[in-house]
């Protein structure tokens, strides 16, 4: 009996699980190439593009979601995409988490390692410069700056506590293997204004894995080991997330 109720409880809680639509973003793309970065392999300079980069991660983060929830792209090629067209991708197919990935610059020489933010209203200088960047393709003055601030406001009291929460538990998983494995400096998780993540108004991160600005760490960026191990420990946060969010709504006691 109790075996029974065991594997209904189980059938409950994974058709659940595989309810929770997550949407995973990878930067830029198309005509906005983000964050460029050199490094050195062998006697060749090798270029990188963020938007290559924050592809080919997303692509691993959605395969190894897709078992256990309903994960989807804004982009799978290389193409450009507005923030508001991301945004309404996320509309489109009702996403219940928005995941926003891209990769740091600075012009500071030696700046490295990795952090993840969620939407919050603020005024710290040191994340608005990852903001100019990342903001770059929303354009818009006067008015429209208005009205996205007041975007903001409302889906920052509607989602913060979530977004948060998502945030710890996806920084939480980075935070075990990339210094570990990669030598990266965790540089914690941090509030920011992107309006990607106001635009999706839902809960939502956005990670940025480490500067391509800094050569070292582009080069191990560009691995398939790294981007590989990257992607699980994002994959097993947004897992670990869901079963404590999305909780089976049947009781069976
Ligand atoms: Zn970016």
């Amino acid at each position: 009996m109790i075996r029974k109720l065991l594997a209904i409880f189980l059938f409950v809680f994974s058709t659940k699980l595989l309810a929770v639509t997550v949407l995973i973003d990878p930067g830029h793309g198309g005509d906005d190439h983000g964050a460029k970065g050199n490094y050195k392999s062998g006697k060749k300079s090798l270029e990188v593009l963020e938007k290559d980069l924050t592809l080919s991660i997303a692509k691993k983060v959605k395969d190894l979601l897709s078992p256990h929830c309903h994960a989807y792209l804004t982009r799978s090629i290389d193409k450009t995409l507005s923030l508001e067209k991301r945004a309404e991708v996320a509309e489109t197919i009702k996403a219940d988490l928005f995941i926003s990935i891209h990769v740091n610059s600075s012009r500071t020489a030696g700046a490295h390692g990795f952090e993840t933010y969620y939407l919050d209203n603020h005024d710290d200088a040191a994340v608005r410069k990852v903001e100019e960047v990342e903001n770059k393709m929303s354009g818009g003055e006067g008015e429209e700056i208005i009205i996205r601030q007041i975007l903001t406001d409302l889906v920052v009291s509607r989602t913060v506590t979530s977004s948060k929460a998502l945030a710890n538990s996806i920084h939480g998983e980075l935070k075990k293997t990339l210094p570990r494995k990669f030598k990266l400096t965790d540089r914690g998780i941090r509030p920011g204004l992107f309006y990607v993540l106001a635009l999706s108004k839902r809960p939502a991160v956005l990670l940025e894995a480490g500067f391509m600005s800094n050569d070292v760490e582009l080069k191990k960026m560009s691995s398939e080991k790294f981007q590989d191990e990257y992607a699980k420990a994002i994959a097993q946060g947004v897992r670990d997330f869901i079963k404590v969010r999305f909780k089976p709504s049947v009781s069976l006691f």
